[in-house]
């Protein structure tokens, strides 16, 4: 009994989602959920000292899954540079590239040959004034959720 009360809690939460769309999204990480397409996982990105890392997030499940044969591109938009992360432990480290603001492309393949899924995450250090947190990761959408 108690199960189906959470899984419909869960289909519920993922109507949410829907509805909140544009909103900043936060992961079980902290940090920013960036949809890649229509399919899951999407990926997490959270910024630990001057490094990306980024893992795979299970939307439905709500939590983050171990990276194993994927591959993640990332490009810098502003400057058209590819950055190159390294997977290790199921997630991906990457520097931060410099700047206070820009667009990162990320493209997820399930394996080599998979056709690529592409998201997008603005980061943007400026501080939100109601939630205090950078915009980027603005915790305003959530809270806003978490009252209703
Ligand atoms: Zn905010």
């Amino acid at each position: 009994m108690k199960k189906r009360i959470l899984s419909a809690l869960a289909i519920l939460a993922m109507a949410a989602n829907v509805f909140a769309h544009g909103d900043v999204e936060i992961g079980p990480n902290g940090g920013r959920v960036v949809d890649l397409g229509d399919k899951a996982p999407s990926a997490e990105v959270t910024l630990q000292g001057s490094n990306f890392v980024i893992s795979l997030y299970d939307e439905g499940a709500k939590k983050t899954v171990p990276a194993t044969a994927q591959t993640l591109s990332i490009v810098h938009k502003e400057s058209g540079k590819k950055l190159e992360p390294k997977l290790v432990d199921g997630k991906w480290t990457v520097a931060k590239p410099d700047g206070k603001e820009f667009w990162l492309i990320l493209t997820l393949k399930d394996d080599a040959s998979a056709k690529g899924r592409t998201g997008r995450l603005h980061y943007d250090e400026a501080v939100c004034g109601d939630c205090k947190s950078p915009e980027w990761i603005c915790k305003c959408a959530q809270q806003k959720k978490a009252k209703k």
